[in-house]
């Protein structure tokens, strides 16, 4: 007798991971500052993709009204729309 089972308790202490190297913090702010000390050029770099991302996106599927701004799904919609456009220039 007197053995003693060692049990391995998995300790529910939130852990935190820099998604850019792995480092490893009990804290979210620890990982926040060491990415701003360490990792400022991927940050802005990745931010400058995601933006041109949405940008391409936009502009891919938007067509959108040089006149008043409407958007439509569908190129051909947005020329139909032009044209009425220009008939109602000389109704107005
Ligand atoms: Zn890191
Ligand atoms: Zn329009």
């Amino acid at each position: 007798m007197g053995e003693e089972k060692r049990e391995v308790i998995f300790r529910d202490t939130r852990r935190y991971y820099c998604e850019f190297c792995g480092l490893c913090r009990s804290k979210k702010s620890l990982i926040a500052s060491h990415i701003q000390s360490h990792h400022q050029d991927e940050m802005d770099s990745l931010k400058d993709e995601a933006n041109e991302n949405a940008k391409r996106k936009e502009g891919s599927k938007m067509n959108v009204c040089e006149e008043c701004g409407v958007s439509f799904q569908k190129p051909a919609h947005l020329k139909q729309h032009m044209q009425s456009h220009s008939l109602e220039i000389e109704v107005v």
